[in-house]
């Protein structure tokens, strides 16, 4: 009789035990990902026009197949599109703007992509570029467009409009500070690839202010595809195969934006599951404890430095943990007696990294 008490004890326990660590799990799942697609203009506004190609229709040819790309190379990412026809939002521009963000900031985007062609008087530039925003008032004023621009183009707020002590401005600023890094690096990945094609690189932009990229909450850049003024940049965007390339060259640099960012774990549900070893982080902590819980805050495909300013206030203070996949890098920080006290700290954390979640180490390596 007592064998047969000890034995049910055993089995409750062990039941409790995997529904714990199921729960624990499911927990760590990370969350779908969203990215806006914005092909500019429509409807009324057809933006650039030069010779054969009308800037809104290219835009959206390209930013369909960015969405078809999309779906088969990231599968678990949510992608919309602004529009998917010849329209607008609303018949003023700048309101039109406005709306696009709002799209954006309601479909709760974790990045916001607008797709563009650019021209100029002076037919000799050419060249992709990719602006990010900046509210930085010196570079704002080095970017200043020309004339009354402003007055008929809401695709841009005039610096000298901004309230710069207004509660609007604070937020804007704020929410600017928190996303350039990301929105640069999506920049960089992105400008890189059009590279790759028949594109001049003339890098990443900042300082006109985009209305869109003002109001979107998340990171946010306007890829611009190459001068239609410019003869050769024209040649290259009428050439057949170009709106492919362009089109691989952005998701393309979604896909390493998310994957470098978030980590596959979605993808590659699992892989934090695997016993990994750890080793100190180059400036970090070098504690040892045989076993405990961290916070795991990102992981990556590519090696980050411990002090790098993605880190936040955590800087320095973060440990390299090596694992294994394609996102082998994770990066923690803390070590707690307890999964209680760094759920404390967990809350904390997730208010710079919103998919950070606590991990059980034992003997040098996450365990389940
Ligand atoms: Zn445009």
């Amino acid at each position: 009789m007592r064998n047969l008490i000890i034995q049910i004890l055993i089995f409750v326990v062990s039941v409790f035990a995997t529904e714990v660590i199921a729960a624990e799990y499911s927990a760590s799942t990370e969350p779908k990902r969203v990215v806006v697609i914005d092909p500019g203009h429509g409807g009324p506004r057809p933006g650039k026009v030069h010779r054969d190609i009308v800037e809104s229709n290219y835009v959206l040819e390209v930013s369909k197949e960015v969405r078809k790309q999309l779906n088969r190379k990231m599968p678990d990412l949510d992608v919309y599109l602004t529009r998917s026809c010849d329209s607008a939002y609303h018949e003023s521009q700048s309101t039109d703007n406005k709306l696009r963000a709002e799209f954006t900031n309601n479909k709760g985007a974790d990045l916001y992509v607008g797709i563009h062609c650019n021209a100029l008087g002076d037919t000799k530039v050419k060249g992709c570029e990719v602006w990010v925003l900046t509210l930085n008032e010196k570079l704002m004023n080095q970017n200043r467009l020309v004339g009354s621009r402003y007055a008929d183009d809401g695709d841009f707020i005039n610096p000298e409009d901004i309230d710069r002590n207004s509660q609007g401005f604070m937020m804007a600023l704020s929410r600017q500070l928190e996303n350039e890094p990301y929105s640069r690096f999506f920049a960089i990945e992105c400008c890189e690839n059009m590279a790759k094609y028949g594109l001049v690189n003339k890098g990443v932009k900042a300082g006109t202010v985009y209305t869109v990229l003002y109001y979107s909450e998340c990171p946010g850049v306007i890829v611009e595809m190459g001068y239609l003024t410019n003869s050769s940049d024209y040649s290259y965007l009428i050439s057949k195969g170009a709106k492919q390339e362009m089109a691989t060259a952005i998701s393309d640099a979604i896909v390493t934006y998310f994957k470098t960012l978030y980590g596959g774990d979605s993808a590659e549900s699992g892989e934090d599951a695997d016993v990994v070893e750890t080793k100190p982080a180059e400036s970090g902590e070098s504690e040892r404890v045989d076993e405990g819980y961290t916070i795991q805050l990102i992981s990556s495909a590519k090696r980050v430095n411990v002090d790098d300013s993605q880190f936040k206030g955590y800087k320095g203070r973060v440990k390299e943990i090596m694992g294994s996949g394609s996102y082998k890098y994770k990066y923690c920080y803390g070590s707690y007696a307890t999964s209680a006290d760094a759920q404390k700290d967990l809350k904390e954390a997730r208010k710079s990294f919103k998919d950070a979640f606590v991990v059980k180490y034992r003997d040098g390596a996450i365990v389940k």
